[in-house]
């Protein structure tokens, strides 16, 4: 029994030396390259003709590329050692984006996406007729007041519409809009206009008593209940 251990622990210390010779001979290293794309940074440019919350992309950016490479280092038994080095093929060019620093010249919407098409005095909310509900509003200020687009539109409407004296229609995305009693258009059927942009001025045409703007907003055709749109009151100046 002591014989065979003896012969045993010979043989361990025999494997060990032999382990240790295979591991300095045989090392070996190699080399792997991968290119890999890097992403570009954005960099903002002020532009006072856009409102603010507004952006728009005025450059595309462009990805870089680095090309990573590893070196393992295998002994007889595996890997005994690994290094990475990065090399720049091409650096990323950053994409430039505009951002508004215009003032909105009037209230905003309550989701943020439209303006109010003036300035003046709530005169009238809810009332029997075209105001049934509270879908339509009458924003009192002199005449000539101007009126602006509530957001990017195409007028779909600029003529004499019935009690509405001079009415405007427009279509934004998800809404569209009737103005009423203007004095004057400044746009045309078919024209496009952007979300600011003075469309008409103020009046007293057809059924009115006094200079206002007599507004209505739909969804789908569906005549909107106003607050839920612009957070307006009687009396209120905007
Ligand atoms: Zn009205």
């Amino acid at each position: 029994m002591t014989k065979l251990k003896s012969i045993l622990g010979i043989l361990v210390v025999l494997l060990l030396i032999t382990s240790n010779v295979s591991a300095t001979s045989l090392t070996t290293t190699t080399a792997q390259s991968v290119v890999v794309k890097t992403q570009f940074e954005t960099e903002t440019e002020d532009s006072p003709d856009m409102y603010i919350g507004e952006s728009e992309l005025l450059k595309n950016g462009t990805m870089g590329e680095d090309r990573i490479t590893i070196f393992s280092e295998y002994d007889g038994w595996g890997l005994v050692n690994s290094t990475q080095f990065t090399e720049i093929l091409t650096e990323p060019i950053s994409e430039i984006m505009l951002v508004g620093t215009k003032q909105y010249p009037t209230l905003l919407s309550n989701d943020g996406q439209l303006i109010l098409p003036c300035n003046g005095v709530v005169t009238s909310t809810d009332k029997s007729g075209s105001h049934e509900g509270y879908t339509a509003v009458d924003i009192a200020n002199s005449i000539g007041s101007p009126l602006y687009a509530p957001e990017d539109c195409v007028i779909t409407m600029a003529e004499y519409y019935g009690g509405y004296g001079n009415c405007l229609q427009m279509s934004g995305g998800k809404y569209s809009f009737l103005f009423g009693h203007l004095s004057a258009f400044n746009v045309s059927v078919g024209q496009e206009v952007s979300k600011g942009d003075i469309i008409g001025f103020m009046g007293s045409t057809g059924n009115s008593t006094g200079s206002h703007l007599h507004l209505e907003v739909y969804i789908n055709g569906e005549k909107q209940y106003i607050p839920n749109v612009f957070n307006l009151g009687m009396g209120d100046t905007i």
